[in-house]
């Protein structure tokens, strides 16, 4: 198991960072994640068109396409990874002081490991959510490793059994704690506009675009958290979770608890396109 730090393949407990490293005083940094499956990353341009957008927001430059090419091939080849969720990391990098202002221009510190994926063949069961206000800042566009409001939200969503919180922000909803929504209400199927209260999911992206194939109706406007308990259908998108159908949110359950015909559509065309990816 190799990870990789600043250009070196290390042991996990041999690679360590400063504790002047700016990820670790200020969480000044991003990251990405890119599902693998079968050896072959999955929508990776779209991934690295994300980081390079994370970079660019917080003004740190961008190693360039093919440097991130280089290093998604290496850690799958080093690891020999068959099905995986590939995880980067940027941070700002180390100075001798603490100073919110870089003084300098320190070189950025790069992390890569991996962890496990199951990828889903079967339509998963539907789960449980709970509505929570959206606690976090108003960049939720950038994919920041400073997810403390991310985290409080996830412990709360644990607490009451739910597998993640669903978030309201002035009366509409944004998104999971690490997830994106979808909802259907009279066959028409809302997800909230990729704009700076949403981070914007690549696993979101491809499921419109599915939709779009499949000649559903889409809107990407904003969905009233007081519409909830009329909806048909709900279901979350992400990288590890692919499309996971909800069928509770607090105490209401969503039309009859069970996955819902759209979504099931949406699960299938998801399943094929993996099919197709490793063809
Ligand atoms: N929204 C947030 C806040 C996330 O952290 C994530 C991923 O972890 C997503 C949405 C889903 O994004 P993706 O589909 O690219 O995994």
């Amino acid at each position: 198991d190799l990870v990789y730090l600043n250009g070196e393949w290390l042991a996990p407990e041999n690679a360590k960072v400063s504790v002047f490293d700016r990820g670790f005083l200020f969480a000044d940094g991003i990251y990405e994640v890119i599902p693998v499956y079968q050896g072959r990353p999955f929508l990776a341009e779209h991934h690295l068109a994300r980081l390079h957008n994370s970079l660019t927001a917080i003004g740190i430059v961008d190693q360039g396409e093919h440097f991130w090419r280089a290093l998604i091939n290496e850690l799958i080849a080093r690891n020999k990874l068959s099905d995986a969720l590939l995880y980067f990391q940027v941070t700002r990098g180390a100075e001798a002081k603490r100073s919110h202002l870089p003084e300098g221009q320190p070189s950025p510190t790069i992390f890569a490991n991996h962890s496990p994926l199951s990828v889903h063949w079967n339509t998963p069961e539907p789960a449980k959510v709970v509505l929570c206000d959206d606690i976090r800042w108003l960049r939720c566009d950038i994919k920041s490793i400073s997810l403390l409001g991310n985290i409080m939200l996830k412990q709360f969503a644990q607490q009451h059994n739910a597998i993640e919180p669903i978030l309201q922000r002035n009366g509409y909803i944004t998104e999971g704690a690490s997830s994106n929504y979808f909802a259907v209400k009279d066959g028409v199927i809302y997800t909230a506009p990729a704009n700076h209260l949403i981070l914007p999911g690549i696993t979101r992206m491809w499921v419109l675009r599915l939709a779009q194939q499949l000649g559903l109706t889409v809107r990407e406007e904003p969905f009233p958290s007081a519409d909830l308990a009329q909806l048909d259908e709900l279901f979350l998108t992400s990288s590890s979770r692919e499309v996971q159908p909800i069928a509770q949110i607090d105490d209401i359950i969503i039309a009859d608890g069970r996955c819902g015909p759209i979504t099931k559509q949406l699960v299938e065309a998801f399943h094929q396109s993996k099919r197709a990816h490793l063809a």
